[in-house]
């Protein structure tokens, strides 16, 4: 089973989007499991204070290290399981990082504020990573996002696993277009090969539309895919 551990200031936002659907049922089945933490519940004073004003001025509140440092101790058993901080200033999360989280248990910070007194991330070993360059208000939606891309990795989680095989990213191309039914829709047709019946047709078709639409939009994909093909 594969376990996310979130250490978080709004623990009633969760499961949120992860605890509906094909996710719930993965829930159930004891696929993964999610475990959160109220980082409050760590704060040592009678107001429960989890932040402070920032040494050397400046607009904003910083959460305190030891009250976070206080909630990964306690609930990090296991210390070689990494620790995830979101951050804007982190390395950025793509599929490879998704893979790579699939095989272990984690823990996820959520930060608010401006953010987290830099010396707990010294102190834990903990990796910052961003989601994208933008500045969002927290970091939960960040472990939605996280969380999201691993579990549909988790074998059982997805009815057919080969989609997982086919989609963008994989071999660093973006996918093909996909049609359904009706075959005619306002004036438009599905792509005729897709009718043919012919599976060679057909898998060539979505690759040379993957590596065209790869080519378009994604220059920087496309340099990988033709560098590593
Ligand atoms: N002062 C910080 C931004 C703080 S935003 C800076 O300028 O870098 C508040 C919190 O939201 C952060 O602590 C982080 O946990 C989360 N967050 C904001 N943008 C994010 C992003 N792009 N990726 C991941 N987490 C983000």
């Amino acid at each position: 089973m594969w376990t996310a551990r979130v250490f978080t200031l709004y623990p009633e936002l969760f499961p949120g989007p992860l605890g509906i659907g094909l996710y719930k049922k993965a829930l159930d089945k004891k696929i993964w499991s999610l475990e959160i933490i109220d980082i409050r519940d760590y704060a040592e004073d009678r107001h429960k204070t989890v932040d402070d004003t920032p040494f050397g001025g400046g607009s904003g509140m910083v959460m305190r290290a030891d009250v976070v440092a206080n909630s990964l101790d306690k609930n990090i058993l296991d210390k070689k399981e990494p620790i995830i901080y979101l951050s804007p200033k982190g390395k950025k999360f793509d599929q490879i990082y998704s893979k790579k989280i699939s095989k272990k248990n984690i823990n996820i910070i959520c930060g608010h504020f401006e953010g987290i007194d830099e010396r707990i991330l010294e102190t834990r070993n903990i990796e910052e990573v961003s989601i994208g360059d933008f500045v969002l208000s927290g970091g939960e939606i960040g472990a939605f996002v996280i969380i999201d891309s691993v579990v549909r990795l988790l074998p059982g989680v997805l009815g057919n696993p080969k989609s997982l095989s086919e989609e963008s990213f994989e071999n660093d191309l973006l996918e093909y277009p996909q049609y359904t039914k009706p075959q005619k829709w306002e004036k438009k047709e599905v792509p005729s090969v897709l009718l043919t019946g012919d599976h060679k047709k057909i898998k060539d078709w979505r690759l040379s539309q993957s590596e065209d639409i790869t080519r378009r939009r994604r220059p920087d994909l496309w340099k990988k895919y033709k560098k590593d093909k």
